[in-house]
């Protein structure tokens, strides 16, 4: 027998039962985006790799070790998508849309990342995220905060801790460097290998590291508060305000770095204690110099992502898993015909805007009403050759103790709009 190819590691199959609450969680999130005026954009799943290593920046873990990568026939160098932001920014300036423009943008999808595959993280997931292009001011960073927390409230989750921080300009964030990087070398030995590696090429990460002991030694470590320029501090302490007008709570956590090289001044992050190790449900900040590094011209920029593998395990934990399930009609040919001569009652009932399951094909009356009952069909409309000959059909309950009902069949169209939900 041949062996049973199952999926690749880390990449999950989305089943039916989860689906319902899968399409809440997305219902949800478009519908704040478009209450905050964002508008859809879809990307390709594949780029250039170079859109990547550009973007995100060569000494990352998403670039350096995570990439699914490959050439194709035409020798052309094509990755799947770590994230979308960079294919945001690309598809702006292909299109010409930053032009003396602001936009605001949304997306929703799968992402690639070659990661230890474990709860929460997964190397086929999916994120949310929306994109802000042409603000340099905090009005719009705290606009993406109150969108976030709009999200937990429309899906009832709580518990969901923000947190923020500000790198400067990537010149103050320059000097910041050199001055952390000068205190880790004094602390060789408390490094291990990991980060050791981290300390010539990316010491800003290891503020992010998650060993308990390197926590430890970088809660002494320079902060970086103290190398940000005026104006920056100025955009930070506007944007602390417009959150607390909002009666927002955060915490400012000085050691918040983002993973990815293109941060500049805000970034936040939006954890909990629910879901374990990956405990970051959301994340983003301003890239205000990533436009132009892209090709375009200088625009300021800020967006977040979403981990929506998170959210639904999230709302799991919490038990905000209602939705709302399909209760299909269904309908039952018992004439006995080899080919059902009813569908037009199906059909009738769908041009009405109702979900209607025909049992295709023969089966017990018994067998058939076990499986729409199992759908949590409220009824089931039945037909047999003397209804049939009468244009009559059977309503039956399956959800009350009530006899069946004999209705005329042009009369069922509008008992269903009456009597169903
Ligand atoms: P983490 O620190 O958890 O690795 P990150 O900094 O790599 O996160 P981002 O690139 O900012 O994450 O992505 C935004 C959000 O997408 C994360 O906060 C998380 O909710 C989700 N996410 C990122 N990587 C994964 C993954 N491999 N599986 C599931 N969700 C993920
Ligand atoms: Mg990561």
């Amino acid at each position: 027998m041949s062996e049973r190819i199952q999926a690749v590691r880390g990449m999950n199959d989305l089943l039916p039962e989860k689906m319902v609450l899968w399409h809440r969680l997305e219902s949800v999130l478009r519908t704040v985006a478009w209450q905050y005026g964002y508008q859809e954009i879809r990307t390709p799943l594949l780029e250039k790799t170079a859109l990547f290593t550009q973007s995100i920046g060569d000494q990352t873990d998403i670039v350096d070790k995570e990439m699914y990568t490959f050439t194709d026939s035409g020798e052309e160098c094509l990755s799947l998508r770590p994230e979308a932001t960079a294919s945001t920014v690309r598809a702006c300036i292909q299109h010409g849309l930053l032009h003396n423009q602001q936009q605001r943008f949304w997306y929703m999808g799968p992402m690639f990342r070659r990661e230890r595959p474990q709860k929460g993280r997964y190397r086929q997931f999916h994120q949310f995220g929306i994109e802000a292009f042409g603000w340099p001011g905090p009005d719009i960073d705290a606009e993406m905060i109150r969108a976030g927390e709009r999200i937990w409230k429309e899906l009832e989750i709580d518990g969901i801790q923000l947190e923020i921080n500000t790198l400067g300009s990537s010149r103050s964030r320059l000097a910041y460097r050199d001055s952390l990087r000068q205190f880790l070398r004094q602390n060789l030995d408390q490094l291990d290998e990991d980060n050791l590696r981290r300390l010539d090429r990316n010491p800003l990460r290891i503020l992010d590291s998650k060993n308990p002991d390197i926590q430890e030694l970088v809660s002494n470590a320079p902060d970086i508060l103290d190398f940000i320029q005026m104006d920056e501090r100025k955009h930070f302490e506007r944007f602390c305000e417009s959150l607390e007008q909002s009666s927002i709570s955060f915490r400012i956590n000085t050691r918040l770095v983002r993973g990815l090289d293109y941060y500049t001044s805000t970034v936040f992050e939006w954890t909990t204690k629910q879901l374990g190790a990956q405990n970051t449900v959301c994340a983003g900040g301003r890239y205000d110099s990533l436009v132009e590094k892209r090709g375009g011209k200088p625009v300021p920029a800020i967006g977040f992502a979403m981990g929506m593998e998170r959210l639904a395990e999230l709302a799991i934990a919490q038990g905000k898993t209602r939705g709302q399930p399909n209760h299909p009609i269904h309908v039952i040919d018992i004439t006995g015909a080899e080919v059902s001569s009813i569908v037009g009652i199906s059909e009738a009932l769908r041009d009405a805007g109702m979900t209607v399951v025909d049992h295709c094909g023969g089966g017990k009356l018994k067998t058939r009403l076990k499986r729409a009952d199992r759908s949590g069909a409220e009824i089931c409309i039945i037909v047999g050759e003397t209804e049939r000959e009468k244009e009559m059909v059977q309503v039956k309950f399956m959800r009350k103790s009530a006899g069946p009902l004999e209705l005329p069949s042009s009369d069922l169209v509008q008992w269903c709009k009456t009597n169903l939900r």
